[in-house]
């Protein structure tokens, strides 16, 4: 695994774990971390890989949203200032450290890691939209809705035409639907698609463009489709799941929250 500039001095890097990316801003002296993974260990193998590109520290992290692969990693890399959304933050206050013991419970190879994790939510938040300094460039971010959760982020570089879209965008694998609002995603999805002119970098999975993003709409526009036949009563709900929209069966869950959305029961 290499750095790969997807735009002018921003990186990408793909981790085995998870296939996540990673991705990095340089301007002047300062340095942007999108998302810190799941550990601290795993946070530090980024501080280490990160001096391939520059000696300057971490001075910016921005967690994407506030599940244990985005932000667990966070306090490695302080005294950096951590942006993210307010619901996200809020959600990191409240479950981390009951999330430590669900994921070590879940992933035994990272139980010992994890339990290292000091819960530490972005102290800069936002409910909308912000816009960051990066030494001599400017970087926006902004949320457009809920969808595979109440609180993602997505990160733009203008002068780089290049999209961090955390896991509203997910490749290779279907999305995580555990916190999701199906029925709203179409929608937040489609609000991505003006932001997406260059390269779009999903949480996981590889880097895309707009066609990529028009993709993912479709199979999210679906799903909401196929819920609501299965809440009128005119699908089964595994004809529903087996319905291939992410390149295998869609997830239980994506259908589960669909549901108990149509039932009013997420609000
Ligand atoms: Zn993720």
């Amino acid at each position: 695994m290499i750095w790969r500039e997807v735009g002018d001095r921003v990186f990408t890097r793909q981790y085995e774990f998870f296939n996540q990316q990673i991705g990095v801003v340089l301007g002047g002296r300062d340095v942007l971390v999108v998302d810190t993974r799941s550990t601290p260990a795993q946070a530090r193998e980024i501080a280490t890989e990160l001096r391939e590109l520059t000696r300057d520290p971490v001075s910016i992290v921005v967690d994407t949203h506030w599940h244990f692969d985005h932000s667990f990693g966070n306090s490695v890399f302080r005294p950096a200032t951590a942006w993210g959304h307010v619901r996200a933050a809020a959600r990191l206050r409240a479950d981390g450290k009951a999330t430590i013991e669900e994921i070590a419970a879940e992933l035994p190879e990272i139980a010992a890691d994890i339990r290292e994790t000091v819960i530490d939510p972005p102290e800069r938040t936002f409910e909308d939209r912000a816009t960051v300094e990066v030494g001599d460039r400017l970087v926006e971010l902004s949320h457009h809705g809920r969808a595979h959760t109440d609180g993602d982020i997505v990160l733009v570089v203008p002068d780089a035409n290049v999209m961090f879209a955390g896991d509203l965008l997910e490749e290779g694998a279907p999305p995580s639907f555990g916190d999701s609002f199906p029925l709203e995603w179409p929608a937040t999805v489609e609000r991505l698609l003006p932001l997406s002119t260059g390269a779009v970098v999903p949480g996981h999975g590889e880097v895309g463009d707009q066609r990529f993003v028009e993709d993912q709409l479709a199979a999210f526009t679906r799903l909401a489709q196929l819920a609501r036949l299965v809440h009128e009563g005119g699908l089964d709900v595994r004809a529903a799941t087996a319905e291939e929209l992410f390149g295998g069966p869609t997830p239980d869950d994506a259908f589960e929250r669909a549901l108990a959305q149509l039932q009013g029961e997420l609000d």
